[in-house]
């Protein structure tokens, strides 16, 4: 180039760069402390201050930033030297001649020889104040977040970079932002080992789908503590194929472990639950089974799904169904727990006796029950124990009638039940006549014979529930329920007239008796003794009338 041109080649130079918004400078390997090879004049816009005045003196530069920025800058840039980095992008505050602070972003590209020492270094300056004043409010808006707002980046190599990190990053993670920026994989190291292939599979289905990335995975904080992160961030793709990611992470420890320690109640619940070899069950208020427990197959031959959403009653014997109902929705109603013993119908058809324990649950804003939650065991078995214990003590073997006590407890019961009803109730008293004669003549065994034949024909006549007692040695009674005293003697005539008719053999003998009766029906708020009294008095008058006959006992007859 002729010495002409090289003479006019700075002025060229600033005529070029001074139409671009950016100041350009060369220095040797000290930067601004050292020689300055070239700056740009347009310097004097971007910050008032005066080429020639820096030429003289380039470490005037350094004198203008802020202490805090200097020793950064300083720092950064020698590493960047240090490590055979080629560019390093500095970002620093300095002080304009009008006392103003400007935001300056400098990128500097690192020349070297051919043996790798630093020759030049060239600089671009710009001022990124206003940016800077956007990224400060965007900081100070992302404080009150509780987690960190970033963008991230994937090359179309695939290589990440975080353009933009909100200091949450520090509070939350332990990493200060900048270390981020300046390197991804400060962020990804925190990522724990064993989450970190699911996060990238996360990321790069993001990527290609260009779908929302939402992932929760844990992260190893500086002081050793384990973290639970969710991220979620939308991605957008750029014109070079790269994919820009604009998210929030946040600390979700806190509710991972309640979620895990719910999971972890749920589990221990659910293995009590189906381990468990009672039956249990949620019943809703409805009467409608909404769980039973895989206890079911064994106690009752179900799958539970083929009781769930199945009505409960069901399950019960027909008659017993709507007063069981009645009861476990009372107590219930009333927040009342319930012990109950009922028959349950098997898959098989037969029913099984299930000691039931029925638990409500009342919904704490409105004071209703919600559901039932019954546990049930079977007790066939002892039931079936207790039941015939139950028959040998109130039963008398001979006649198959029921024993004085336990006839007296029914007719009480019977007298209760028809209290204030419109139904009525009889009692009939019998005897057999001369019944000692029977026992003189033929022996106590031939007697005995006559005393189960008796009772064999009252079973075969009454209704199933006709109430028949055994009161006395030779003496019986009937409650029945609903018969007026004029129908009541038509059934004692009946019997009368089968006992008179009916012959016992006894050892090639033919044995006859008759029986005598005592009917009374039971007026308004008669009590047991006085209707017991009055049917015995009507037996009375039937053996002093000559016996083997009916006498109805009116209620003047007292
Ligand atoms: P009446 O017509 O007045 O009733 O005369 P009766 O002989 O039937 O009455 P009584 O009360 O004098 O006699 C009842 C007899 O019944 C007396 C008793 O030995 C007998 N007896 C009571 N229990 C049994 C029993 O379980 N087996 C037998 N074989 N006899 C019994
Ligand atoms: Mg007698
Ligand atoms: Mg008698």
């Amino acid at each position: 180039m002729p010495a002409t041109s090289l003479q006019l080649l700075p002025r060229f130079l600033d005529a070029l760069l001074c139409a671009s918004p950016a100041v350009v400078y060369a220095t040797d390997s000290q930067w601004w402390q050292g020689k300055l090879h070239y700056l740009g004049i347009n310097v004097k816009s971007l910050c008032g201050i005066d080429r020639d005045w820096l030429r003289e003196s380039p470490s005037r530069w350094l004198d203008l930033l802020t202490t805090d920025s200097r020793e950064d800058v300083l720092a950064r840039l020698s590493r960047a030297c240090r490590d055979g980095e080629s560019q390093v992008s500095l970002h620093y505050a300095l002080r304009h001649h009008d006392g103003s602070l400007h935001h300056l972003q400098d990128d500097v590209v690192i020349h070297r020889d051919g043996e790798g020492v630093i020759s030049e270094l060239v600089g671009s300056l710009i001022d990124v104040t206003e940016r800077q004043n956007l990224l400060q409010r965007f900081e100070k808006l992302s404080e009150q977040l509780p987690g960190t707002l970033y963008q991230c980046r994937m090359s179309p190599e695939g290589k990440l970079t975080f353009p933009l990190v909100s200091s949450g990053v520090l509070r939350l993670f332990g990493i200060s932002p900048q270390a981020i920026i300046d390197n991804a994989e400060t962020a990804l190291s925190c990522v724990h080992p064993h989450d970190l292939d699911g996060l990238w599979r996360s990321v790069r289905r993001s990527a290609t789908r260009l779908k929302v990335w939402r992932h929760e995975f844990r992260c190893l904080h500086p002081d050793g503590r384990e973290l639970w992160v969710c991220g979620q961030a939308s991605p957008e793709r750029e014109p070079d194929g790269s994919t820009l990611w604009h998210g929030f992470c946040e600390d979700v420890t806190l509710r991972k472990q309640a979620q895990q320690a719910l999971a972890e109640s749920e589990r221990r619940y659910r293995f009590i639950v189906e381990h468990v070899s009672d039956l249990i069950m949620l019943i809703d208020a409805d009467g409608i089974c909404r769980y039973a427990s895989p206890s079911v197959g064994n106690v009752l031959g179900y799958v539970p799904e083929d009781l769930t959403a199945r009505a409960l009653v069901e399950l019960l014997p027909p008659d017993d169904a709507p007063r069981i109902q009645r009861r476990i929705h009372e107590s219930s109603r009333m927040g009342r727990n319930l012990q109950i013993e009922l028959r349950v119908r098997h898959c098989q058809g037969h029913y099984l006796w299930l000691e039931t324990s029925c638990s409500p649950y009342i919904n704490p804003y409105n004071g209703l029950y919600e559901w039932v939650l019954a546990v049930a065991r079977d007790v066939t078995d002892r039931k079936q124990r207790e039941m015939k214990l139950h028959e040998l003590s109130t039963t008398d073997s001979l006649t198959g009638a029921l024993n004085r006590g336990a006839f007296l407890g029914c007719l009480k019961s019977s007298i209760e039940a028809a209290e204030g009803m419109p139904s009525r109730l009889s009692l009939m008293i019998f005897d057999i006549d001369h019944f000692k004669t029977i026992n003189d003549t033929w022996g106590h065994a031939a007697g005995d014979l006559v005393l189960a034949s008796l009772g064999e024909i009252c079973r075969s006549t009454l209704r199933s529930h006709d109430i028949f007692g055994r009161i006395g040695g030779e003496e019986f009674a009937l409650v029945l329920s609903g018969r007026s005293l004029s129908e009541s003697a038509i059934l004692a005539e009946r019997l009368r007239k089968k006992f008179e008719s009916v012959r016992v053999e006894f050892h090639g003998q033919w044995l006859n008796f008759t029986v005598s009766f005592g009917i009374a029906e039971r007026y308004e708020r008669e009590t047991l003794d006085d209707l017991m009294h009055r049917a015995d008095m009507g037996l009375y008058v039937a053996k002093r009338e000559g016996r083997n006959r009916v006498h109805q006992a009116l209620a003047t007859e007292l």
